[in-house]
């Protein structure tokens, strides 16, 4: 059942992290799950109330790497109102088990849910966002 949670999609964003780094300039802020050891912290810009840019940087297991991965292209260049949106649509994703239509290949991460103790590592950075852009 272990293996079914490492989609390819998710080993491949581990082994290759898209938007690793930091925005200079950008809004920041850092999330930390002690229950894995996961740190991350996102810095982005806005402009014209879109996610002109996004990057995260941080050390953690494989499914929090991922996730912040993903997240980072799921939000570039969106408006702020949609990344928000996704973020709570991804959160309840992992929370119910149930994927909603239109998360793309963050759908990859719903199996999370099956795995309690993993929850946090896939919602951290999207919960590290949401407070990046209330400080945006
Ligand atoms: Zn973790």
């Amino acid at each position: 059942m272990i293996r079914e949670l490492y989609q390819e999609v998710i080993l491949d964003h581990n082994r290759r992290p898209r938007n690793k780094g930091v925005v200079e300039g950008g809004a920041y802020a850092h999330g930390h799950n002690p229950l894995c050891g996961d740190d991350v912290t996102i810095s982005l810009l806005v402009s014209d109330a879109l996610i002109s840019n996004v990057a995260f940087e941080g050390r953690g297991c494989a499914i929090s790497t991922a996730s912040a991965s993903m997240l980072t292209e799921a939000v570039m260049g969106k408006p702020v109102d949609e990344a928000k949106e996704i973020a709570e649509a991804f959160v309840a994703m992992i929370t119910t088990g149930e994927a909603p239509q239109g998360l793309g290949e963050l759908e990859a991460l719903a199996g999370v849910h099956e795995f309690p103790s993993r929850v946090k590592c896939a919602t951290l950075a999207w919960h590290t966002l949401e407070e990046a852009l209330l400080k945006s």
